[in-house]
């Protein structure tokens, strides 16, 4: 099938590496790229920590400089979000218009979920784009009272910057343990102590029944009783795949838009990438939704080629998820599963820094996970690709263990 004109759908990493990698790939034809983002397309890894912290500014996130897309005669639509979809007509709508293409790689994306209550009250926030983090960070001052809900990444990082710039932190956690989507009771409980380490307050098992303030937030009331004073509350509970604008496609959609192993999503020339998805990762052995920045830019680049292959020739994505998050000045990087098999301390104990500990599943390394051992976890993260015999893995780097400790 030869392409003419190609819409890409969503400005984020996914977006971006696709439209980079169509033109890498030779592909001479029109793309649109379209972002519901009234800029151009940024970096958010940074948003919840050295943006809050003011060691980067917002122009330093950016992934290209306006005049690329100029350049490589890309037209960037912004703060144009896409509505709706036909198929059969092969139109995806913009605004009131129908736009026309014959390749189109859906990446919206996900947004933070909210909470139903104090929707009226100002000084409660999420954090996903440039505009949540600097409304924040302007909010972020010395002595100041911030009440975090959740303690996923957005909580533990947001709390790490807020700690950093001086406010009074408390997290409120619904869960046992912060981080424990990510990395288990375990391992979360350990970076649960962190926070305790740095002054703030995480509290587990909190069920928050409301909050206080007439026209801003003044408090935060959990189902206890207990009220606990706040001026600005950041919720970090998850996020939800931007999917509404396909609810009458005829796509499938589950948690995220339903795709095939080689993220395509039903008609031949249509892919997806990103946050926005879920398909099945025959490494991971069942269908995921990625939620990791490397995986969305992995995806980007796999959904363009396999729209300029064709669908005969298209290849399978199959990928390890990796992702890294800083917090109290500590680098805390995780591959592979650590939801398989039993964890084997490798370098320190949990509660010290440097940790590095692997996973073992039927005598197989199966993940890792460590606190300020980048050297090692990079030599440790490239056996996990060779799905290697644990014993024969950590022999292989045992060299870097020992320079880790
Ligand atoms: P998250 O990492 O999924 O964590 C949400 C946390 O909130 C969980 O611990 C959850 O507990 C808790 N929670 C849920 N409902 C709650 C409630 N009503 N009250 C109190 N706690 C509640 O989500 P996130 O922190 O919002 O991050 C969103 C996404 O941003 C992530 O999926 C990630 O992709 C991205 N992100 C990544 C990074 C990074 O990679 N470094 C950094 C920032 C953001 P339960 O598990 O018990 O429900």
């Amino acid at each position: 099938m030869s392409l003419s004109n190609v819409v890409v759908v969503g400005a984020s990493v996914a977006g971006l590496r696709a439209v980079e990698t169509l033109r890498r790939e030779g592909f001479g034809g029109n793309i649109t790229l379209v972002s519901a983002e009234p800029h151009a397309p940024y970096d958010r890894p940074p948003l919840s920590k050295q943006i809050l912290t003011g060691e980067i500014r917002p122009e330093q996130l950016l992934y290209r400089d306006i005049s690329w897309f100029a350049e490589q005669r890309v037209e960037l639509l912004l703060g144009t979000p896409a509505s709706g979809l036909d198929i059969n007509r092969s139109q995806v709508r913009i605004g009131e218009q129908w736009m026309q293409y014959d390749g189109l790689v859906i990446a919206t994306g996900a947004r933070a979920q909210q909470l139903e209550m104090g929707r009226s009250l100002a000084e409660i926030y999420t954090l996903r784009t440039i505009d949540d983090a600097l409304a924040i960070k302007e909010k972020i001052l010395p002595g100041i009272r911030v009440v975090i809900i959740g303690a996923g990444f957005i909580g533990s990082e947001v709390a790490s910057s807020a700690a950093a710039s001086g406010a009074q932190v408390t997290i409120l956690e619904s869960g046992k343990h912060a981080m424990s989507r990510a990395v288990g009771a375990r391992l979360g409980h350990a970076l649960g102590q962190l926070h305790g380490e740095f002054g703030v307050n995480l509290v587990c098992n909190a069920r928050v029944a409301g909050f206080g303030g007439d026209d801003r937030v003044e408090s935060v009331r959990l189902e206890d009783g207990w009220e606990l004073p706040a001026d600005i509350v950041v919720i970090g509970i998850g996020v939800l795949p931007n999917t509404e604008w396909l609810a009458d496609s005829g796509l499938k959609l589950g948690d995220g838009l339903l795709c095939d192993e080689t993220l395509n999503a039903g008609p031949d020339a249509v892919y997806a990438a990103g946050d926005v998805m879920a398909w099945p990762n025959e490494w991971w052995g069942g269908v995921m939704r990625g939620e990791q920045w490397l995986v969305a830019a992995e995806q980007g680049m796999h959904a363009a080629k396999n729209l300029l292959t064709g669908r005969a020739q298209a290849r399978p994505f199959s990928t390890i998820p990796y992702f890294w998050t800083d917090q109290y000045g500590c680098r805390i990087q995780v591959a592979g599963r650590t939801d398989l098999g039993e964890l084997v301390p490798l370098v320190g104990e949990e509660t010290e820094r440097p940790f590095l500990c692997a996973f073992r599943h039927d005598d197989r390394i199966t993940g890792i996970f460590a606190i300020n051992a980048p050297r090692a976890f990079a030599m440790l993260r490239s056996t996990l690709q060779q799905h290697r015999h644990f014993d024969t893995a950590i022999e292989s780097v045992s060299k870097h263990l020992a320079a880790a400790e």
